[in-house]
């Protein structure tokens, strides 16, 4: 299901760029067009000046298509110099031209299917509509002066546009004559942080003296904390699971990568047999095992995949070798740092466990390129936690304090609640 998501969303900002390419084209081609018949404006005010305030307007003498086999040239012979604006039709090309047309308009030849007039959208302008056999493109028009015993010339070639079907018109080598619009920078795309509720499915993980599920808390406070994040319009989020299902160990790092995650937050929260123990605490991966007690926790976690039969000798010998290659070193860095604003952010009324900051070989914690903490969030065999993890109200003072943290994490501007 997370997978068809991301399926869905390379292709909608595919259609999306494509959409943004089409309007870049168009827009060059106004901006060519209206550079164009600026650029004639000063022969034209040059003329004006010489000339009677009234001044007669361009005729077109004579019009003409030539094949010249990869290109097909539209050519009028005009009385004077005349501006003209090129713009996308829906049979192909037009050009609008302050002038008055006394030629007969030429037959169909090479790319160009049918020529015919309009008037234009200016008073004094008509509208030459050049209706093609498929997509072209505009290699190059422009006026040329009178020289050789020829008149002054509106000359216009077409290309085969090669792009195929659906690409109208690409104004590519006339571009090059302008110039250029500049490109709006894409956007990076927000932060994409990746909340992982632990447990699920057949994998109840610890059950609460209340008789709730740690499943259960950990899916309703990454649903909180996805709402937190959404709602500041700052980042994207991903849940490894929306719902209660079993989701292999292995599989939760793997789609927090698929994801291109920036941050991964795994929930928890422990149970401990006939201890009166509480408070939060927040993991990351260990180099080494060195805190028996940490292991110890890391072993009950990762038990949840022996139950659906993988092999835990295996998950062991899998992390070290992540651990060994080790290219990871930025990432654990950027880990532990998370894990500490996470501490220094935490809203006050939370309980801590003495030595918050802790690191283990947990298994959902080794994408070795996607920092990484596993939140602890309480202990479901103390009371008061159990009564606490339950309610709302904590529920957002919590996912508040991650909230924190995060942005703490991205902008390194958020007002921690303890200082
Ligand atoms: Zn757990």
């Amino acid at each position: 299901m997370i997978k068809t998501e991301a399926f869905q969303s390379t292709t909608v900002k595919s259609a999306s760029a494509a959409r943004a390419l089409l309007t870049v084209a168009l827009l060059c081609l106004s901006f060519l067009a209206v550079g164009m018949s600026g650029a004639q404006t000063p022969v034209q005010t040059a003329s004006v000046a010489t000339a009677p305030m009234i001044q007669e307007p361009a005729r077109i003498g004579a019009a003409r298509l030539g094949d010249h086999g990869d290109k097909t040239r539209f050519v009028l012979e005009l009385s004077r110099d005349a501006p003209f604006t090129l713009m996308p039709d829906a049979a192909g090309v037009a050009v609008e031209m302050g002038a008055a047309l006394d030629a007969v308009l030429p037959p169909a030849k090479g790319l160009v299917k049918a020529v015919s007039v309009r008037p234009g959208a200016k008073a004094g302008h008509l509208r030459l509509i050049l209706a093609t056999n498929g997509p072209v493109r505009v290699q190059l028009a422009e006026i040329i002066a009178p020289r050789d015993g020829m008149p002054t010339r509106f000359v216009m070639d077409l290309a085969v546009d090669k792009a195929g079907p659906g690409t109208l018109l690409t104004p590519a080598s006339v571009l090059t004559m302008n110039p250029p619009v500049p490109k709006e920078k894409p956007k990076p795309p927000l932060p994409m942080i990746v909340i992982d509720p632990g447990h699920g499915g057949q994998d109840p993980g610890a059950i609460a003296v209340s008789g709730h599920y740690e499943k259960d808390i950990t899916l309703a406070m990454a649903r909180e904390m996805r709402r937190q994040l959404l709602a500041t319009g700052r980042y994207r989020v991903a849940l490894t699971r929306d719902k209660d299902v079993f989701i292999p160990l292995r599989d939760r790092p793997a789609l927090a990568r698929a994801k291109g995650a920036d941050l991964f937050i795994s929930l928890h929260a422990d149970s401990i047999t006939g201890k009166q123990v509480r408070g939060l605490s927040i993991y990351t991966l260990s180099e080494k095992a060195s805190d028996r007690e940490a292991e110890m926790l890391a072993q009950r976690e990762n038990q949840s995949d022996a139950i659906v039969g993988v092999d835990l000798s295996v998950q062991s010998a899998d992390i070290a070798t992540i651990l060994i290659g080790m290219s990871q070193r930025d990432t654990m860095n950027r880990s532990r740092r998370f894990a500490s604003l996470v501490l220094k952010h935490l809203d006050p009324n939370i309980a801590v466990l003495p030595g918050p900051l802790r690191s283990a070989g947990f298994a959902v914690l080794t994408a070795p390129d996607v920092p990484a903490i596993l939140v602890e969030m309480g202990y479901l065999s103390h009371s008061q936690d159990a009564k606490l993890l339950g309610s709302d109200t904590h529920r957002k003072r919590m996912a508040g304090s991650l909230l924190r943290a995060v942005d703490s994490y991205f902008t390194g501007n958020a007002v921690s609640p303890r200082s």
